[in-house]
């Protein structure tokens, strides 16, 4: 059965500054994800408010978004056999201290907060987030 999916990734702000883009996008292709699209970027805080508005009334959204603005992400598109879920698995837990050994969170990441990378957690949400930073023309086609 043929399982190659999409997923929707960022290399986070923290880890973008710390140099570690390169060495979280190699753990990813490494890990079977090859990236089809990306982008550096500098969020907007209406772009961190949009992606990240199924948090709004969590206590912590104020925060996070001022952390996901503070300096340029790679967004990316990475497509591989059970995109979605390999690359949660790739990440590790959201609290980085939590994260297991070797993972990209626990590798790269400071706390609950700063940890390096976001994964959809999801196929219609992977489509929605891809959607929500890249047009079709963008996508890479690779056969
Ligand atoms: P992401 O959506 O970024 O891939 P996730 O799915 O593992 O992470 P979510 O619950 O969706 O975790 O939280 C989104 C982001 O909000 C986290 O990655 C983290 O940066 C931040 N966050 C989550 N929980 C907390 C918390 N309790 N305190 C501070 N920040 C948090
Ligand atoms: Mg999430």
């Amino acid at each position: 059965m043929n399982t190659q999916e999409r997923t929707f990734s960022i290399v986070k702000p923290d880890a973008v500054a710390a140099g570690n883009a390169g060495k979280v996008i190699q753990l990813l292709t490494d890990g079977g994800l090859r990236p089809v699209a990306m982008r550096m970027m500098h969020l907007t805080t209406a772009q961190a408010e949009g992606f990240y508005a199924v948090h709004r009334e969590r206590p912590f959204f104020k925060d996070l978004v001022k952390f996901m603005t503070s300096g340029p992400v790679i967004v990316q598109v990475l497509e591989g056999e059970n995109a979605v879920a390999r690359n949660r698995e790739l990440m590790g837990a959201t609290d980085s201290k939590k994260a297991a050994p070797g993972t990209i969170r626990a590798l790269y990441g400071t706390d609950i907060e700063r940890n390096a990378a976001h994964g959809s957690d999801a196929a219609a949400t992977a489509k929605d987030e891809i959607g929500f930073f890249f047009s079709g023309a963008e996508l890479a086609t690779l056969g």
